[in-house]
Parts: C-alpha cells; structure tokens; sequence
C-alpha cells in the first residue's frame, strides 16, 4: 500500500495517522542507520567559469543508497531537520565534502572549489562555526576552498543569527553562496549587507531564456546587480546551450547545470576533472 502511494515523504504528511506513525518510524530508524550503515552518498556537480569555460568547483549533493535505491536529497532531508538527524549527517557531509576536495586538489594540482549546503537547523547549532572548522583541519582543506551554500528563505527568516553565522563562517576563510536566490523575498536593503561572496541564482529565472524577453530583461538585471553590490553570481539549472550564451552576453560569473555537467558520484567527477586539467595543461603549452 505504500508503494502504491508513491515515496516515503508522501506516506509521511498522509492524513492516516496510523500508517503515518509507522511509516515515520520506520523511515526514521533506516536512517538513523544510514550513517553507521554506509548509506550516504555524495554526488558532485561542476561549477564553471562562464569566461573561461573552466572547472572552478563541485557542489556536493547528497544521496541515500537504501535498498538498492539512490534517494534523492528532497525526499529525506525535510524529514532529517524534523527529527534532528540532520546535524549529525550534516557534519559528515562537511567532512566528506572536505576530505574529497582536498584529494582532488592534491592529486591534480587544480584550484578546486568545493561548496556545501547548510540547512537552516545546521545553522541553529551554536557551534557550526567549529564543526566546519573542525572538518577543514581534519582534512587539511584550504579554508578558501571551502564554500557554504544557504538557501536564500533561511537567511531572511532568520535574518540576524544567520549574518552572524555567515560572518563567523567568512572570519575562517570560507566563502558563502546564497542558494535559490530571487525566490525568497529578500528586501533589497538587506541583500545590500549580507556578508556573502555569491550569490545562486535559482533556476527558475533561467526556464524561459532566452524565449521570454521579459525573463532574459530579469535575469540580465539581477546578474547586473550582483555586479553592482560586489557580489559574485552562479546560474543554476542550466540546460541549454542557447542559456550559455545568454550568460556570457551578460556576464555572469558561473554556471552550473544539466547542460555542463550532471551531479555525478566522485569516480566520474574524479575522471571528468583529470581531462579537464589535461586539456587545460594542453592549451597553456599551445600559448
Ligand atoms: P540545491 O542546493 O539548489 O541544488 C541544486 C539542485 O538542482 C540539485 O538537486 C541538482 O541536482 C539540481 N540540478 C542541477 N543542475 C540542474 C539542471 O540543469 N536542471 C535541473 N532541473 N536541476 C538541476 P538535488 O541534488 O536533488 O538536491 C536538491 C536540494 O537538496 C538541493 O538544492 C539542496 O537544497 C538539498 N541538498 C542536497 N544535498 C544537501 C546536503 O548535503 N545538505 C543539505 N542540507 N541539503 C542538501
Ligand atoms: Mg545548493
Ligand atoms: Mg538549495
Ligand atoms: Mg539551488
């Protein structure tokens, strides 16, 4: 009966209260033993240099591998923060997310960039700043190569404890991306001081470029923007070549998306960064 209601997070929020409660707790025990059980995963997407075309990062993503069966973030994260299991799943991404970063930087020389996304019951913990301190000197990560994403609702809702946060967090050396930005009602003179270095454009703004002109007139001024308050920007959620172009017309800084590179487990983002940086290697020898 389950199955035929689709995903767990659906049996979840059902208005059968009795199924609802052990479902719940079932989903809840598989993963509270995800962890121990070696169930996690992370993917990792390329970030590009809209200029230059080059790998500047990864975006790590996490994965549940339950009974043969990659579930996707958004189908098990809601329920993580509600029952608190995010923070320890949190940290080991931080560490994951560091330790990998730091191989791959070491194996190929390259000035990789790895960003993490922080939920907001994360960002609640009065020591978040140290549990990312303490994955950087775990790992021996540059600071500077560690990038926090936060997804633009949480900052505005917790707005003072969150610049707080996100100061501690830039007072180590790491950067901080915005994440879903234009979707979540900041007030323009908040995002004037927000101690962020980037922000993500959400993907919503980019569905209907370059077809719609008043989307193409919109994204052109927030990239703009960004511009103007000394801010970086990545699009998100790129498909098309057609929005390529469109980026670099108007200058955005990054670009991520299907287009460029799928989410991809380490070994073939290991392999895709090898040739990257061969290739790169190729053409400075060619200059
Ligand atoms: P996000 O941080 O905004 O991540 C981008 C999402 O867009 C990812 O979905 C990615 O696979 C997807 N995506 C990338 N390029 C494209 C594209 O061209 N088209 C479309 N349609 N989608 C694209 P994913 O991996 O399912 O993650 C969903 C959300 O789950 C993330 O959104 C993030 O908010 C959350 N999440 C993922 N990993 C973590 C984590 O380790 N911790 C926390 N707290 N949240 C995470
Ligand atoms: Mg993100
Ligand atoms: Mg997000
Ligand atoms: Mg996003």
């Amino acid at each position: 009966q389950a199955k035929s209601l689709g995903r767990n997070r659906v049996q979840v929020f059902n208005s059968n209260l009795e199924a609802t409660t052990a479902d719940t707790l079932k989903l809840e025990n598989e993963l509270y033993k995800a962890l121990e059980r070696n169930e996690l995963r992370l993917f990792y997407q390329p970030q590009f240099d809209c200029r230059t075309g080059r790998i500047i990062g990864a975006e790590a993503l996490l994965r549940w591998e339950h009974q043969g069966k990659l579930v996707p973030p958004l189908d098990f994260i809601p329920f993580a923060e509600e029952t608190g299991l995010i923070v320890p799943i949190g940290a080991w991404v931080l560490r994951e997310a560091c330790r990998q970063a730091q191989v791959w930087r070491m194996d190929t020389g390259w000035p990789l960039r790895m960003a993490v996304n922080l939920s907001a019951v994360q960002l609640d913990q009065p020591d978040i700043a140290d549990q990312v301190s303490a994955a950087l000197k775990r790992s021996g990560l540059d600071p500077k190569a560690l990038e926090v994403e936060i997804t633009e609702t949480v900052v505005v809702r917790e707005s003072l404890r969150a610049a707080d946060v996100l100061t501690q967090l830039r007072q180590l050396g790491v950067s901080v991306a915005i994440d879903d930005f234009g979707v979540g009602y900041s007030s323009f003179g908040y995002l004037r001081e927000l101690p962020v270095d980037r922000f993500k454009l959400d993907r919503s703004f980019l569905q209907a470029i370059p077809h719609s002109a008043g989307d193409c007139r919109l994204a052109a001024a927030l990239i703009a923007m960004a511009h103007r308050l000394e801010v970086g920007i990545v699009a998100e959620g790129v498909e098309t070549a057609e929005q390529m172009a469109f980026l670099k017309t108007h200058q955005c800084d990054e670009a991520q998306g299907y287009h460029l590179g799928r989410p991809m487990p380490a070994e073939g983002f290991a392999e895709m960064l090898r040739h990257h940086v061969q290739a790169a290697a190729l053409v400075a020898t060619k200059d």
